[in-house]
């Protein structure tokens, strides 16, 4: 099995997961029914339709 010679130092391990570390904003899709701006795979939270039919009874507080 290959050893690696050198001990990989703090600054190039940090380099590499730092590829990963990044923020990224959530992908928003408008909701097919009230227009609302949900996110993807979710069921919309304002009307609770989630692939053209109703799967949730929305919250209504406030
Ligand atoms: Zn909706």
């Amino acid at each position: 099995m290959a050893v690696p010679r050198a001990k990989t130092s703090k600054a190039r391990t940090r380099r590499r997961q730092g590829i990963n570390m990044r923020l990224n904003a959530p992908t928003l899709t408008e909701c097919g029914n009230c227009g609302n701006l949900i996110l993807t795979h979710r069921v919309c939270p304002k009307c609770g339709f989630y692939r053209g039919r109703q799967v949730i009874t929305p919250e209504s507080n406030g």
